[in-house]
């Protein structure tokens, strides 16, 4: 189950991991976290808020204990002991998903040749 403000597709996800991947390919902890979070964004419930760049996402070993991690991070105890978190992991690709696969943009407003004249002639 997923709850999601913006539309973000398992597509998208997948190919921002691949870019994210090769981006930290000599950084091992990074890789692991990143692998892991793509997991856990099929797995787990959360929330992607993206005009804040928020993700809450559902701690793994703590049933209903919810993460929030924003710019300034993430809460959860690994990432207050500096290392990397997948909770962090998983923002980032949200991130780039999101670049990948922007919202589609709202219909484009009617300007019809009709309401113009209406309005001007
Ligand atoms: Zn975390």
């Amino acid at each position: 189950m997923h709850t999601h403000t913006t539309p973000i597709t398992t597509a998208a996800i997948a190919a921002a991991l691949s870019t994210a991947r090769a981006k930290v390919a000599d950084n091992k902890r990074w890789y692991n976290a990143l692998s892991k979070a793509a997991l856990e964004l099929a797995a787990s419930p959360w929330c992607w808020y993206a005009t804040v760049n928020t993700l809450k996402i559902a701690s793994r070993t703590t049933p209903g204990t919810w993460y929030i991690v924003d710019n300034n991070g993430c809460q959860c105890p690994a990432a207050k002991k500096q290392n990397p978190c997948w909770h962090a992991a998983a923002k980032r690709l949200l991130e780039r998903a999101g670049e990948v696969a922007p919202v589609a943009p709202a219909a484009p407003a009617r300007d019809s040749q009709a309401d113009v004249d209406f309005l001007f002639n």
